[in-house]
């Protein structure tokens, strides 16, 4: 039977490349969209492209930061898939600022975005993949969660705390069977990076070895690997996926 994997905030950018290649390993695909406004624009076309590569796709509308809504999607691809065998948290937003700035409600709402997402759906799906006794979790994290970055105080503490989470959910998931690992981009091109300036952008190039920036494709490549049979004795690692920014 096919496995079933849900990529949240899949409609762009990392989480779409997550999908069509989670699609590409004959995977059946559950694209959660925020709202009904990204699944029209987005999320079908996603959903479409993954049924092209053969296996059955579907967008579930759900904010990852609210509790109630995660477990009700989850119930959802449970009924409709039959399993759920990987999870990939990848929604992630960015408010950024200097810290002496930052309002209250922009750190609040990079942290119930980004880290509580990461405990609603681990919570729900955890529970099921539990009771399979086998399952794969995949968390996004960044390389500003490792490192920091000015300007990201709310990003680095959301990043850095999905570090912890996935070691905890390694050590307490491991016995049923379940992997749970992260990985960490470095400057990724995305709706999220395009925002930069270009002095920035020119800034930040210097600074990657490999002389160039990470397509939403480098990232896919390794969840794939970490979702796939050849990383089954791999859990509570963090990768870190940076053209080698950060050696
Ligand atoms: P992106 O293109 O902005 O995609 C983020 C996705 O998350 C969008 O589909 C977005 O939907 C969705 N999302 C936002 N809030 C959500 C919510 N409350 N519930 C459900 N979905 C929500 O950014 P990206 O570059 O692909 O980033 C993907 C992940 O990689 C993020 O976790 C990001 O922090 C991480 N990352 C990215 C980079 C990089 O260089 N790009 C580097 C390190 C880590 P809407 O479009 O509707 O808001």
């Amino acid at each position: 039977m096919a496995k079933t994997a849900l990529i949240t905030g899949g409609s762009q950018g990392i989480g779409a490349a997550i999908a069509r290649r989670l699609a590409d390993d004959g995977m059946n695909v559950a694209i959660n969209c925020l709202d009904e406004y990204n699944r029209d624009t987005h999320g079908e076309a996603v959903a479409a492209e993954c049924r092209q590569r053969g296996v059955e796709a579907e967008c579930f509308i759900a904010d990852v930061s609210v509790h109630a809504q995660c477990d009700e999607m989850i119930k959802a691809i449970k009924e409709r898939f039959g399993s759920l065998d990987v999870v990939v948290n990848n929604a992630g937003i960015t408010a950024d600022g200097l810290l002496v700035r930052m309002k209250e409600e922009q750190y609040d709402k990079v942290i119930a975005v980004n880290q509580k997402s990461v405990f609603n759906i681990c919570k729900f799906a955890g529970a099921v993949m539990m009771r399979q006794r086998s399952g794969r979790i995949i968390n996004v994290s960044s390389v500003a969660g490792l490192y920091g970055n000015p300007g990201q105080f709310n990003y680095s503490a959301s990043k850095a705390a999905i570090v912890g989470m996935t070691l905890t959910a390694a050590k307490e998931l491991g016995p049923r069977g379940i992997t749970v690992n992260a990985v960490a981009p470095g400057f990724i091109k995305s709706a999220m990076t395009d925002v930069l300036s270009d002095e920035l952008k020119e800034k930040i190039l210097a600074q990657i070895p490999l002389g160039h920036f990470g397509q939403v494709e480098d990232i896919a490549n390794t969840v794939s690997f970490l979702a796939s049979e050849n990383a089954s004795y791999i859990t509570g690692q963090v990768i870190v996926i940076d053209g080698g920014m950060m050696m």
